[in-house]
């Protein structure tokens, strides 16, 4: 069983890993963002709140987003590990989960800005089973149609360069402190750099789990 945190600004291709890792490792993956999503989705008065941090790249309150996130773990099968994909994001956040359980080891994905902003302006995400492609190097075999289920592909609405550039921002800005935290807690970093824009996730997952196992954690 580990426990897993991943870090990586929007677009490092988080996502994308994680979803791979979990099936490497068996373990469960809690992304803070893709259970907002649902809950915007509702339409209810907790979705319309959350909507409006979401829209303008801001983060939403750590009320809400503890709450959610406790009850995600909740949902985790006994003895099973995770991934947090997404949290946490501020130190209340860091602090909020170290009371909660233990996390063996932080996945650091480091990936120049040129890259997130070119990857993110084309990726495009199943409305339906939520896989994640990208129309410059994760093709779908057509532009509008998920290869897996047939179910429509859409452009998340906080994809475009002006909301991108922000939330870069407010990620450089609140992942250095936790950063800085889990290596003063002297929890084991995997670090893995991304310097092209067309690196198969393969690539990258083998790297991530290389390192995972010359912690022990695989
Ligand atoms: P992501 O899919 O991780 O890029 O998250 C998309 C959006 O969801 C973020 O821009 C925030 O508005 C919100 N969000 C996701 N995770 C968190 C979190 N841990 N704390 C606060 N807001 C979050």
């Amino acid at each position: 069983m580990v426990n897993l945190v991943i870090f990586g600004a929007p677009g490092s291709g988080k996502g994308t890993y994680a979803s791979r890792l979990k099936e490497k490792l068996g373990v469960e993956v809690i992304a803070t963002g893709d259970i907002f999503r649902e809950i915007v989705k509702e339409d209810t008065p907790l979705g319309r709140k959350v909507k409006e941090y979401m829209e303008k790249g801001l983060l939403v309150p750590d009320t809400i987003t503890l709450e959610v996130l406790k009850q995600s773990f909740a949902k985790i099968p006994k003895g099973k590990g995770f991934i947090l994909d997404g949290y946490p994001r501020t130190m209340e956040q860091a602090k909020a989960l170290d009371e909660i359980t233990r996390i063996d080891a932080v996945i650091h994905l480091i990936v120049p800005d040129w890259i997130i902003i070119e990857r993110l302006s084309s990726r495009r995400i199943c409305k339906n089973c939520g896989a994640i492609y990208n129309l410059l190097y994760l093709k779908p075999k057509n532009d509008m149609i998920c290869d897996k289920c047939s179910g429509k592909l859409y452009q998340r609405s906080d994809d475009t360069p002006e909301v991108i550039k922000k939330r870069i921002e407010v990620y450089e800005k609140q992942s250095q402190p936790l950063l800085q935290y889990y290596k003063e807690r002297k929890v084991p970093f995997v670090e893995v750099k991304c310097e092209k824009l067309d690196v198969p996730p393969e690539v990258m997952v083998e790297e991530i789990f290389d390192g995972l196992k010359k912690l022990k954690l695989a």
